[in-house]
């Protein structure tokens, strides 16, 4: 519990009681040099969800005026110069729903986007490896036939959003505004009443610390915030600080990300142009593999699967890669659990991994639904990730909020992640709007109930209703759990309108 302080204390002792309590604490020195700069709000954390928030906050006329800072490990200048080729897309890149678009497109981030790197798509196909049962989810069912097809979600490099938005940040002028970059917290605490100064006993006052990289101008070593905001991530020092435990598990897998090219157009007829999402289920192998659309004829890769699959994944040459990625789509599960048990290929030239897929492929009946065969792997593009479950026991405390990873980490086979990150973000700054309105302290946690309130419940339920997917679909074989799962996808399949409820969940 972070301690009760005297600020806390204020509402229920009378000023003279006050004074005679805390009189030896009073003179505790605070000298004018040791008055921290104090902000109305501090982000700890610039990823996508504390420079949503701090775009969206600097984008209200309300909230714009507040004095604002971001504080970042690394350093964003490399952030703002993020350039690649046309052909080639970072291996991070994330499914945005239409709702984490429109908040984008209202703070105005998504302007700053490189759209022409986004790749929207309009139709996902879902089926079980082990009994290849399926579900398409397209919006073919909600359109008229004159409308376009919906998009499901759009793929978004992280690194073309995260310019963005210090695009759009940057757009919004400097008055009021510090971004304090390669910099990091090493800790913060209470801060204290100052004689003749503010009264910081209940602020979170933080210490900084250059990372030691050039930078043009030093942070300040110490800050105060009215409003404390933790988006920095997994392992949130805001978190710590403000004693909010968090429950979770790691699940013992690892998702191999990866940038590919297609060797022919995505399939899909009608209308032209529109692009699929595909995902196999590979309950022997520890997870599902998703293959995700990218422009230009390129797609990008999230296969979860055990750390031992992951590493051998890894250790393959490109080619025998590319073998296990079509494999994974095309070969049944014992098939496909003897490749991914063959000896790694003594030299990038032999192609053992290539010639056992062409030669099963002969004996396996043809699913018509497999995206097109992969036929290159972006150089230095394989890589993985833990994968991890975490649930903050609440996401406020006094002048305390978390937002995005800080708050809630999830299983990404329903590539919810960041997109709760950004519903957070849409919350917590449209709160911290209603709060200047009404003339409310916007560190005061009454103000943050309303923001807590929002995000809980939902973030809870997504990250849930994920981990039991990932169990679900973790039980090999061709048992009654697997007869269940296919019945229930079957089932969906056929029932347009429980259909249209899914994917409105997931639109979110
Ligand atoms: C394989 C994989 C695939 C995924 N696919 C999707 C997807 O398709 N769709 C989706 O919505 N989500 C997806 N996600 C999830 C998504 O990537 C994350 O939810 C999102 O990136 C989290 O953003 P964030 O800003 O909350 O945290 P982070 O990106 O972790 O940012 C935290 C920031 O805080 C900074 N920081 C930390 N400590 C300090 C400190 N002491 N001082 C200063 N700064 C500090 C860090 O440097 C970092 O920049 C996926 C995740 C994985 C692993």
């Amino acid at each position: 519990m972070r301690p009760i302080t005297r600020s806390a204390l204020r509402p229920y002792l009378c000023p003279s009681c006050r004074s005679g309590r805390f009189a030896g604490r009073r003179t505790f020195g605070s000298k004018t040099d040791q008055i921290p700069d104090v902000y109305d709000v501090v982000c700890v954390g610039g990823g996508p969800a504390g420079l949503g928030l701090l775009a969206a906050l600097r984008a209200s006329p309300v909230t714009s005026k507040l004095r604002v800072a971001l504080v970042e490990t690394q350093d964003l200048k490399k952030a703002r110069a993020w350039n690649l080729d046309s052909d080639q897309f970072s291996n991070r890149v994330s499914s945005l729903t239409p709702s984490s678009v429109s908040f984008l497109q209202k703070i105005g981030a998504w302007e700053h986007l490189a759209t022409e790197r986004a790749q929207p798509y309009q139709e996902m196909k879902v089926w079980d490896g082990e009994t290849d049962s399926r579900i398409t989810f397209d919006w073919s069912s909600e359109t008229t036939p004159f409308e376009d097809l919906r998009t499901v979600a759009t793929m978004t490099e992280n690194a073309n959003l995260v310019r963005a938005l210090l695009s759009r940040i940057a757009a919004s002028g400097d008055e009021n505004l510090s971004i304090f970059s390669n910099t990091t917290v090493s800790s913060i605490e209470n801060g204290s009443e100052i004689p003749d100064g503010p009264d910081l006993s209940a602020w979170p006052v933080l210490s900084l610390a250059s990372t030691g990289a050039a930078q043009s101008s030093q942070p300040p070593t110490r800050i105060a915030a009215r409003l404390l905001v933790g988006a920095d991530g997994i392992n949130s020092p805001v978190r710590r600080f403000a004693d909010i435990a968090t429950e979770g598990w790691d699940y013992n897998r690892h998702g191999v990300v990866a940038t590919f090219s297609l060797s022919e157009p995505d399939p899909a007829p009608f209308p032209v142009g529109t692009r699929t999402a595909y995902q196999r289920f590979l309950p022997s192998l520890g997870g599902p593999i998703a293959l995700l659309p990218l422009p230009n004829n390129h797609a990008t890769l999230v296969w979860s699967t055990t750390v031992e699959n992951a590493a051998y994944l890894k250790s393959l040459s490109p080619k025998a890669f590319l073998a296990m990625v079509n494999a994974a789509f095309r070969l049944s599960m014992p098939d496909l659990k003897y490749m991914m048990g063959m000896e790694r290929p003594a030299s990038d030239f032999e192609a053992s991994h290539e010639s056992e897929l062409t030669w099963r492929l002969q004996h396996t009946p043809q699913n018509p639904h497999t995206p097109p065969m992969v036929n290159g792997v972006q150089e230095g593009s394989v890589a993985s990730f833990p994968l991890r479950f975490r649930h903050a026991s609440t996401y406020i405390s006094p002048r305390v909020a978390l937002v995005g990873d800080a708050a809630h980490v999830i299983h990404p086979l329903a590539g919810q992640g960041l997109n709760l990150g950004m519903g957070d973000v849409a919350s917590l700054s449209s709160t911290i709007e209603y709060a200047v309105t009404h003339g409310m302290d916007v560190g005061d946690i009454l103000t943050l109930e309303r923001y807590t309130a929002e995000r809980w419940g939902v973030n809870a339920k997504i990250g849930g209703v994920c981990d039991t997917l990932h169990k679900l679909y973790n039980v090999p074989g061709q048992g009654p759990i697997a007869w269940g799962r296919s019945l229930g996808l079957e089932v969906i399949d056929r029932l347009p309108f429980v259909k249209g409820f899914l994917m409105k969940n997931a639109e979110g």
